[in-house]
């Protein structure tokens, strides 16, 4: 446990892990609650099944990292506590302990309610429901005195109802969280093996995945303004000859990070690799891109890098290509890389449109005009 609750990763399974310890001590109070003193015998089965119930509720919260509501389980707890030290009468205190437990179990569901995208938190919703059910309506039993005719006392069936069950959802509970950590782990993995450590962005092999799935899917290309944005950091070799290959690694990185906050609802990034990027836009029309890409362009011209003087600006050479019917992906890239060096024979620091490829509804206020020193200096924009 100590050790699942060190690593952050693991956190859901170190609640799962007290869960179970919870569990056992409820068990155990409550079969040998003759042999405690009163307050234990009333106070330590409940506790310990309604703090299993809560851990639950925590191994949930350190999954979706939503916070469950506090105050309704705090509030919940200790009115249990105080009814059932309030009364001795054994069947009551029965009736609570589940009615208690179902109530901490709906402050989970709602933890989960808006996590339910991904299907471990799906199971885990519909799991948490069942739970909530069984704990509602097994107190029936008592309450309204059924039992099978062999079984006089209601009780005992009670008991016998209780044990099956709860011994039925902990076995189906265990194996749906450890599936759900065991697709987390799977899912983190895959997540790390296609992202660029340095910038966060998709690595190469990222990019290619979408890439195939697109020219397995010839609708998503056709879509209007989907188009192919590369580009690669002007000079960068004299940025790392001058001030030292950790500084160009902060270069990329705030490059990366600028290409999140800007691109992030646009599109998908990646680094292709070295100091070229490749983006991939999702928009509906080709002006948006164009203006988008133009943006993108002055706002890392506009960067001011850690450890190289401030004027001192790093810029980026820009190849934008739009789809084609039918077009495969390859030649695409291939012809926004033949624009990406136009630019560079240009003159770098600029943005070039494939050949043969245009704006329909573009005119000439949307092409941005390229900033002045005045405003450079007064724009200031630093990710530092
Ligand atoms: P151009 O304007 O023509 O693109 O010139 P350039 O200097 O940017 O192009 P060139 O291809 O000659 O140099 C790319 C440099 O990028 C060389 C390499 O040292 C540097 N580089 C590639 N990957 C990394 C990296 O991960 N970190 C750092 N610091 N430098 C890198
Ligand atoms: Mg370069
Ligand atoms: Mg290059």
């Amino acid at each position: 446990m100590t050790i699942y609750f060190t690593n952050r990763q693991m956190k859901a399974a170190g609640w799962i892990s007290a869960t179970f310890l919870f569990g056992i001590i409820a068990q155990v109070a409550d079969q040998y609650r003759s042999l405690l003193a009163s307050f234990y015998a009333t106070s330590l089965a409940p506790a310990a099944f309604w703090g299993s119930c809560i851990c639950v509720v925590m191994a949930y919260s350190s999954r979706t990292q939503a916070k469950p509501n506090l105050k309704m389980i705090g509030a919940l707890f200790c009115i249990g506590m105080a009814v059932v030290n309030a009364t001795d009468i054994t069947p009551v205190q029965a009736v609570l302990m589940d009615w208690i437990s179902a109530g901490i179990l709906m402050c989970g569901a709602m933890v989960l309610k808006h996590h339910r995208g991904q299907y471990t938190h799906n199971l885990l919703f519909w799991f948490n429901l069942l739970c909530v059910g069984v704990f509602v309506m097994r107190p029936m039993i008592i309450i309204m005195d059924i039992a099978p005719a062999p079984m006089q006392y209601s009780y005992d069936f009670y008991t016998a109802v209780l044990y099956l069950s709860s011994s039925i959802l902990s076995v189906i509970g265990a194996n749906i969280i450890f599936v759900a950590l065991g697709a987390d782990l799977v899912e983190q993995h895959q997540k790390e093996a296609l992202a660029d450590p340095l910038t966060g962005l998709l690595n190469r092999r990222g990019m290619s995945n979408i890439f195939r799935d697109m020219d397995a899917d010839p609708d998503k290309l056709r879509q209007p303004g989907r188009a192919v944005l590369l580009f690669d950091i002007d000079h960068f070799k004299s940025v790392n000859d001058e001030f030292g290959h950790d500084v160009g690694d902060t270069v990329l990185a705030n490059i990366g990070h600028t290409v999140t906050q800007i691109m992030q609802q646009h599109g998908q990034a990646s680094r292709s690799g070295g100091e070229e990027f490749v983006f991939l836009f999702n928009m509906e029309s080709s002006p948006a891109a164009f203006l988008v890409a133009e943006h993108l362009r002055v706002a890392l011209s506009l960067l001011k890098h850690e450890g190289m003087p401030d004027d001192r600006r790093v810029t980026a050479s820009f190849g934008l290509a739009f789809t084609r019917p039918d077009e495969p992906m390859k030649r695409l890239i291939r012809r926004a890389d033949v624009a990406l060096y136009a630019a560079k024979d240009a003159g770098r620091n600029r943005l070039r449109i494939a050949e043969g490829d245009s704006l329909p509804d573009a005119d000439e206020s949307m092409i941005l005009p390229r900033p002045s020193q005045k405003e450079k200096r007064a724009a200031n924009i630093s990710v530092m």
